[in-house]
Formats: structure tokens, C-alpha cells, sequence
């Protein structure tokens, strides 16, 4: 739409301002352009310290794809400096430690909030400072305006006034401007908890990293869209004919069985819990479900029954897409019939089901009931999983002895509970667990004695700036442990970049993996900055895309300048964190409990390997020109 939105809740100023096309040429759109201004704010500014400080900057827009006829194209962009990863507070039980004040961070969500933002005219919301008393954000037709938060958007709880669930945000601000999307912070981000997301629709989530602690920082409650703007086309009857050409590649790709993309619009994501269980859905053996903290990859398949791909199907109902998904299709509704978690939603995702997997939940209802409560809370469902299975260890091993912690490994109740003692910071436990993990471990080592660090240490695999492992155990394939140990969004993130079928198919040694997991980054750089989903299944560097491209924008790219962008979206970000405290001692810690092998399952003797993963780390710092403590140059 060319338009920016800068502002300023310190002092509620709003400028608008058209966009920059230089910057838009050489950083894409969504997660790029979003990466540039982040840059230039810590560039002018110097590192954001405290990502709940109201230094922090957090963008939320949209790419030129967005609202055109491209399939996915529904996918927006948030940015900030995450709260989930720092280690700002000097950590002795770390050899290597050195302050990390929080990485630059990309969110993507989809649902209608980012395609409606765009019909109200905007591509790009700038949001800085800190409001004196809530607010909220109304992008309504072209205009744009910060507002009171009303009074009706908050409760009280356990006698402090709190922001309300989601859903009633949402149904709240929906009456308020008929027919608009809303994102919003939920009571976890209000509360400041350090892995808070962002909810719109219901139950799509800017996840990963705690963009909702850093609304509720800055006082801000929700930005709310509405309009009935169309994207302008350079050439649009070129468009068109792309478009439909473009369709069919996406169209053909889910009817291959052969592919993955073909079992999307049955299984969603839950496909991966067979694949990585038992080797099902074009596998080899799995092996690779977390269980018990990290511990396996295997357990009882028996208990494995219970929540496998088929038991999730059984309460699938109809699609639930995001806006402009086409062929894909892969969220469903879901609906448990009866029993105390009796009630209808969606499907949970695959790396939430797993990471609660790794909490030994084996109860489908139980797990289908926590995630309509994280959508409610704003509680983003993996790093909340990572969290609880650390916190259940702790527990079993008498650590969060005085915090009243009934978690245990299996018991779905007392996540349950201590979901909603996390949001509502209504407990002692509540209270540690909603903090970053390296202020967790400093509490429980200066309780328990410096002579219990090790221990302590050994049950948080989020240590150290951790976001929290996704849901592929990874000590059988150093690939995916260098994915994890190096996305430019924090140790553990999986979307970065993706190994698992390569190592399977057996890619190794160090510059090989090392190659591909760039590669990986760089592609998945280029898909969040045209604001296009992961599963989207044409590559955008060739044709009929880049063409598509040019009629939609009017800029040309060659495969060579379009991966360049990636290349250099990916760079800067590395850049940011360097400039935020991180590099090679961050990206090579290993948590200790990954270095303890499977004792059971197809891979059975293996654990993450030191000396391999450095190895890998040295070729990867090749690539891109890094040096080798892993620090981006200026330029
Ligand atoms: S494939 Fe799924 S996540 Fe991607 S755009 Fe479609 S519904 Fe949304």
C-alpha cells in the first residue's frame, strides 16, 4: 500500500509516511524491511538492554504478496528484540558466559489480521516508547489513531486488574469497528511473561519470543484493522496469468502423493508425529519424539497411541484456514464430544502436541483443552512446553521445593494449573516459571547452593537465552542441532531452517550440513519477508514466481538478486545480535542433558557430539563470512 505508520506511545504521535522503495528492493518486505528498521534503531541507539524497556522497538505489517491471489499469501510479520532470549544476569554455572540482551526476532502469523491491515491501508506499523496508561491501536481506513484502552478489556484477578482472555478482546473490539481483525496481547503478555505471544482470530499466534510481554510492556493491549483498500498490481493482467499459472505448481505439488505438502490439508502438522515416531508419512524409522524432558525419542507405543497423527484426526473437523490459503489448507477445527475437556477449537500443531509429548502427556483431550487455554492466555504453546518439562525434572529432583510445585512428568492437571499461575503471575511458581530461564536458574542456584547448579543446569535445556528446543529431538542429527543452535531468533527454533529429511536421506559432514542449514536460513528469510507461509511449495527464486513478482511490484529479480536479499536479511540479523551480545559462545553451548545419548529406539547410543557440532560451527561461520567467535561484520 506504500504507507508507514510510525509511532510513538510515549507521547501518542502517529506519522505516516510512504514507504521507502530503495529499502523495499533490497529487503523484500515483512521480515526484511522489519529487520532494516530494527537495525537502524539499534544502529542509532545502541543495544535495546531490556526488551520490556520501552527502548524496544516492535514493527507489525505485511509484503507486497499479501491479499493478492497467491496461495498463502496471508501471512504477516511482527519484529521486536525477544524477551525469552537474554541472559542478561552473570551466569557462573555457564563456562563462556557474557551478557546476551535479547536477539532480534520474527514472528509470523496468519488469520486475517495481517491481510486487513493492509486493506486499511498500511504495510508497515512502527511501534516505539511506552504508553503512561493502556492503549490500543485502531488502523481503520487509511486512518490511524491511538486510543484509551477501555475499561471493558480488563478484569480483575486475584485482585489485580488484568487484560482479558483473547477471545473476549477480540469479540470485544470486533463490535467496536464491524468487521476488523485484531491482534492482542493476553493476560500472560500483560503480566510481562517473557514467552507471551500475540493472538488474533482466536487462536493464530505471532509465537515464538514473547511479542506479547512486549506489548504489555509498552502498555499497549491490541492493534485493531479494517478496510476495503485492494493491492495495486505494476501489471496486472500479467498478474493474473502468473497467478493462475502459479496456482496450478501449488495445486499439483498437494495432489503428489509422493509429497508432503499432499498430506496437509488432512493432517496439518500432525503428520510429523508418526514420521517422527515410528518412521510413518515417508519416513525412515523415527526414534525422535522428545520424551521425558529430551531424555528419548521413544517411548511406549502403546501410550504413543493415544496421541498419534490417527488419534488427532479422530477430532478433526472442518478446515479453518488462514486468509488466502489455497490448496494447502493444513488447520482444522477440532471437537472433543465429552468429558471434562468436552468443548471445540482447532487442531493443536505438531510442535505443540510434541513438546507436550515431551512432558509424558499422553492424553489428546487433556493436550487439545491446554492449547485452547494458551490461545486464551496468549501463552505461546513451545516455549511453554520446554518450560514445563524443565520445571517437572526440577521438581522430581526436589529443586522447586517452597514454590508449591506439583508438576510432574504425565500429569496433565497440573500443567493445567500452572498454565494459568504463569499468566496470572498468581504464584510463587507462576512467578519463577514466567521469567527467561537464566533468571529461573539463578533463583533455584541461589536457593539450593552454588554446589546444585550443575543439576539445576542439567533440567533446563532453554538455558542461556534458550527459546526452547522444537519438537525433533535432535541428538541423532547434528543438521538439525546446528539449525536449532544458530536461528537468528534463538537456540531451539526450528523454522529457520529444516534438516530432518536430508539427514535422513543422508546428508553429512560439516561443510555440507553446515551449507545447508544457510541455505535453509537464507529461503526461509526470503518466504517470511514475502509474507508466505513455510508450507508454500513453489520456490520463490524461480520462475513462474519471480515473474509474478515483477507484475505485482514492478521490481525484477533474478534467482542470483532475490537470494542475495535473503542472504543479506539473514546477515543483518546476525549483525543485531551481535551488536545484542551474541556470537560463538552462545551458538555452541550445548545444553548438558543433549550430550547424554538415547538409551532406546532406532537411535539408540547417539547424542549430540561437541567436537562434530563445532566442526560444523567453523564451516558455518565460513559460509557466511563470519568470524570465527561468529560475529557478523558492519558491512
Ligand atoms: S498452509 Fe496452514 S499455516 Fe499456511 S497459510 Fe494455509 S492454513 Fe495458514
Amino acid at each position: 500500500m506504500g504507507k508507514w505508520a510510525w509511532i510513538n506511545l510515549t507521547d501518542r504521535t502517529v506519522r505516516v509516511e510512504p514507504a521507502d522503495r530503495a529499502r523495499e528492493k533490497d529487503y523484500v518486505g515483512g521480515r526484511g524491511l522489519q529487520a532494516s528498521l530494527i537495525a537502524d534503531h539499534v544502529l542509532e541507539h545502541g543495544p535495546v538492554k531490556d526488551p520490556l524497556s520501552p527502548t524496544n522497538r516492535i514493527i507489525v505489517g505485511n509484503a507486497a504478496p499479501n491479499d493478492t491471489t497467491i496461495p498463502t499469501a496471508g501471512r504477516g510479520s511482527c519484529s521486536f528484540i525477544g524477551a525469552m532470549t537474554r541472559s542478561p544476569e552473570p551466569a557462573s554455572w555457564l563456562p563462556g558466559w557474557r551478557p546476551l540482551a535479547g536477539l532480534i526476532t520474527h514472528s509470523s502469523s496468519g488469520g486475517l489480521f495481517p491481510n486487513m491491515l493492509k486493506r486499511a491501508g498500511f504495510d508497515q506499523l512502527i511501534i516505539d516508547g511506552r504508553a503512561e496508561k493502556p492503549v490500543r491501536i485502531e488502523a481503520v481506513e487509511g486512518g490511524l489513531r491511538v486510543v484509551d484502552a477501555e475499561d471493558e478489556l480488563f478484569e480483575t484477578v486475584n485482585g489485580r486488574k488484568v487484560i482479558r482472555k483473547t477471545s473476549e478482546i477480540i469479540d470485544f473490539l470486533s463490535g467496536r469497528v464491524r468487521g476488523s481483525a485484531t491482534v492482542c496481547a493476553g493476560p500472560a503478555g500483560w503480566n510481562l511473561v517473557d514467552f507471551a505471544c500475540l493472538t488474533g482470530d482466536y487462536h493464530r499466534n505471532f509465537g515464538r519470543g514473547g511479542a506479547g510481554a512486549v506489548f504489555g510492556s509498552k502498555n499497549l493491549a491490541a492493534v485493531t484493522a479494517y478496510g476495503k483498500q485492494t493491492p495495486s498490481y505494476a501489471a496486472p493482467e500479467k498478474f493474473k496469468a502468473l497467478g493462475q499459472e502459479l496456482d496450478r505448481v501449488v495445486k499439483a505439488s498437494v495432489e503428489d502423493p509422493s509429497r508432503t505438502a499432499s498430506f496437509r490439508p488432512t493432517t496439518g502438522t500432525t503428520w510429523w508425529l508418526d514420521r517422527a515416531f515410528n518412521g510413518g508419512y515417508l519416513g525412515v524409522r523415527g526414534g525422535y519424539l522428545p520424551w521425558h524432558n529430551f531424555d528419548e525419542g521413544e517411548f511406549d507405543p502403546a501410550e504413543y497411541e493415544k496421541v498419534s497423527t490417527e488419534a488427532f484426526l479422530k477430532i478433526a473437523g472442518k478446515h479453518a484456514v488462514c486468509n488466502k490459503c489455497r490448496h494447502i489448507f493444513c488447520t482444522r477445527t477440532a471437537r472433543v464430544e465429552s468429558g471434562p475437556y468436552a468443548g471445540s477449537g482447532v487442531r493443536p500443531e505438531f510442535e505443540t502436541i510434541a513438546l507436550w509429548i515431551n512432558c509424558c502427556i499422553t492424553d489428546r483431550d487433556a493436550i487439545f483443552h491446554l492449547n485452547r487455554l494458551a490461545n486464551e492466555l496468549g501463552v505461546d504453546t513451545m516455549t511453554f512446553g520446554s518450560v514445563m518439562a524443565g520445571a517437572m525434572e526440577l521438581t522430581e529432583k526436589g529443586f522447586l521445593e517452597g514454590y508449591g510445585s506439583r508438576l510432574k512428568f504425565g500429569d496433565a492437571q497440573a500443567m493445567i494449573a500452572a498454565i494459568q499461575e504463569i499468566a496470572y503471575q498468581s504464584s510463587d511458581l507462576g512467578r519463577l516459571l514466567g521469567s527467561h530461564s537464566d533468571r529461573v536458574i539463578s533463583e533455584l542456584v541461589a536457593r539450593n547452593g552454588a554446589a546444585a547448579a550443575n543439576d539445576i543446569l542439567y533440567c533446563v535445556t532453554t538455558a542461556f537465552g534458550g527459546l526452547g528446543y522444537a519438537g525433533i529431538n535432535p541428538k541423532a542429527f547434528p543438521g538439525m542441532f546446528t539449525a536449532y543452535g544458530t536461528s537468528n531468533r534463538g537456540r531451539g527454533d526450528h523454522t529457520y531452517a529444516w534438516t530432518i529429511q536430508a539427514e535422513e536421506a543422508g546428508l553429512k559432514g560439516a561443510a555440507e550440513l553446515a551449507a545447508y542449514v544457510a541455505e535453509g536460513q537464507t529461503g526461509k528469510a526470503l518466504v517470511d519477508s514475502l509474507g508466505l507461509c513455510d508450507f508454500f511449495t513453489a520456490d520463490v527464486t524461480a520462475e513462474p514466481f519471480l515473474s509474478l513478482y515483477e507484475a505485482l511490484t514492478g521490481i525484477a529479480h533474478t534467482p542470483e538478486s532475490l537470494k542475495a536479499c535473503g542472504r543479506r536479511i539473514y546477515n543483518l540479523e546476525r549483525r543485531v545480535n551481535s551488536i545484542q551480545g551474541r556470537d560463538r559462545a552462545y551458538d555452541s553451548f550445548v545444553p548438558p542433558k543433549l550430550k547424554v545419548p538415547l538409551s532406546r529406539g532406532a537411535h539408540a547410543g547417539q547424542a549430540v557430539d561437541e567436537a562434530v557440532y563445532n566442526a560444523i560451527l567453523d564451516a558455518y561461520y565460513r559460509y557466511w563470512g563470519w568470524s570465527e567467535q561468529g560475529l557478523a561484520p558492519e558491512k
